[in-house]
């Protein structure tokens, strides 16, 4: 539990390693939890801040800091992750198939994770993807 909140707030960013896991650590679902989550820290932080100095009206260093504490760093990790699930698409069998979830990284009918090492259904119910498709 406490790896998983460190990884949110770190913002860790996609490794290779992601793709021969079948618990990846960035996805879409953990970098939107991420932004909500820093997001959240940073607000209240900055209002007491805010506060204790008697500094209301500067409220707009809040968008500054949620900008560059949550919002550009997650901008940075989800194309990262672009990147990466777009090779695992080239290089596994999941990725060519209409099945795979590309946000999570998960098989749509077994609702698993999938990785380089492991095809859930074994490639029995592979269906080719449309070349474009972004599901
Ligand atoms: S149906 Fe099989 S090949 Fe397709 S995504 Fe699921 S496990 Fe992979």
């Amino acid at each position: 539990m406490l790896d998983k909140i460190t990884d949110l707030l770190m913002f860790r960013l996609p490794t290779e390693e992601d793709s021969h896991s079948t618990e990846p650590k960035v996805t879409t679902g953990s970098i939107i939890w991420g932004v909500l989550l820093r997001s959240a820290i940073l607000i209240v932080v900055i209002t007491l801040l805010l506060e204790s100095l008697n500094l209301r009206q500067h409220w707009w260093l809040m968008l500054f800091a949620i900008w560059f504490g949550a919002a550009y760093p997650a901008w940075d990790q989800y194309r990262k992750f672009q990147e990466r699930i777009k090779s695992f698409q080239e290089e596994t069998l999941c990725g060519s198939c209409i099945h795979f979830e590309l946000n999570s990284q998960l098989c749509k009918i077994y609702d698993e994770h999938v990785s380089t090492q492991y095809i859930p259904c074994e490639g029995l119910n592979w269906e080719p993807r449309q070349p474009d498709s972004q599901d």
